[in-house]
């Protein structure tokens, strides 16, 4: 699978590339490709956008040097690259990023593209002519498409086959078919018990069908009623545990 994302500030994913997971995708043949529209544009000064017709705040990414980009990346007309290629524009008024969606994302065979916008986001003809789709990492806006990117990018590089040390990690997890959609049931860990509170006895018990039916039952009243830690839900604190265990 190959991620390819178009953005003004490139060097935001040298982190991200460098993170194990994503080090485990790349290992594993997959790709996560950055290009920078000021590379392609032929504008003076590496302009890339202009003020928005109508008047207005804030600067437009422009349909031109954005169909410049495409076209140089991928030797096509970027209105027929997008009948064959997932092309995303990060946009906070898209589709909401769900499981769903990630699926989606993540079983496209060639690749996906994703576009970041700044500023006041992109002349709409991109949109309207070069994208498949416009998809929002949630309802409020973030400054550029970048920490969209990499929300989008490392959901569906987890979905991919060797990117996650444990294979079935991203089997059963929170909104997975698995789960028929719920949030995952809760987790615990050692010690059994902390300041009085004590891990449910199924956890101990060693029965593992117990234990499965326990988990998605815990996990289908968090789909049903929510997952909240309403100041009103939260168990006053018990006391220290006197025998200091960690
Ligand atoms: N003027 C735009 C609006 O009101 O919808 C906001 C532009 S925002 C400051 C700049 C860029 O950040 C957008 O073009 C988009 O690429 C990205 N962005 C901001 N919020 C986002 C979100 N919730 N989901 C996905 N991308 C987002």
């Amino acid at each position: 699978m190959q991620v390819d994302v178009l953005t003004l500030f490139p060097e935001w994913f040298d982190w991200y590339r460098d993170q194990r997971h994503v080090r485990n995708a790349l290992a594993a043949g997959h790709e996560l490709r950055t290009f920078n529209p000021r590379d392609h544009t032929v504008l003076s000064g590496r302009q890339v956008d202009d003020t928005p017709f109508g008047g207005g705040a804030g600067m437009v990414l422009r349909v031109d040097v954005m169909e410049r980009a495409l076209r140089g990346i991928y030797g096509e007309d970027p209105v027929d690259l997008r009948t064959h290629r997932r092309v995303v524009a990060l946009t906070p008024g898209g589709r909401v990023l769900d499981d769903a969606l990630v699926d989606e994302l993540a079983a496209e065979p060639d690749g996906i593209t994703l576009l970041c916008g700044r500023y006041e986001g992109f002349d709409e003809r991109i949109l309207e002519h070069f994208c498949t789709d416009a998809v929002s990492i949630g309802q409020y806006v973030l400054a550029g498409g970048e920490l969209a990117a990499m929300v989008v990018a490392d959901v569906v590089l987890r979905k991919l086959p060797g990117t996650l040390g444990h294979e079935d990690s991203a089997v059963e997890e929170s909104f997975s078919a698995a789960l028929e959609g719920d949030p995952e049931y809760p987790h615990y860990t050692r010690p059994a018990k902390h300041r009085g509170w004590a891990v449910p006895d199924v956890l101990l018990s060693g029965h593992h069908e117990q234990i499965r039916r326990w988990r998605r039952e815990r996990s289908r009243e968090r789909g049903d009623a929510g997952l909240r830690l309403d100041r009103a839900d939260v168990a006053p604190p018990g006391p220290p545990d006197p025998s200091g265990e960690r």
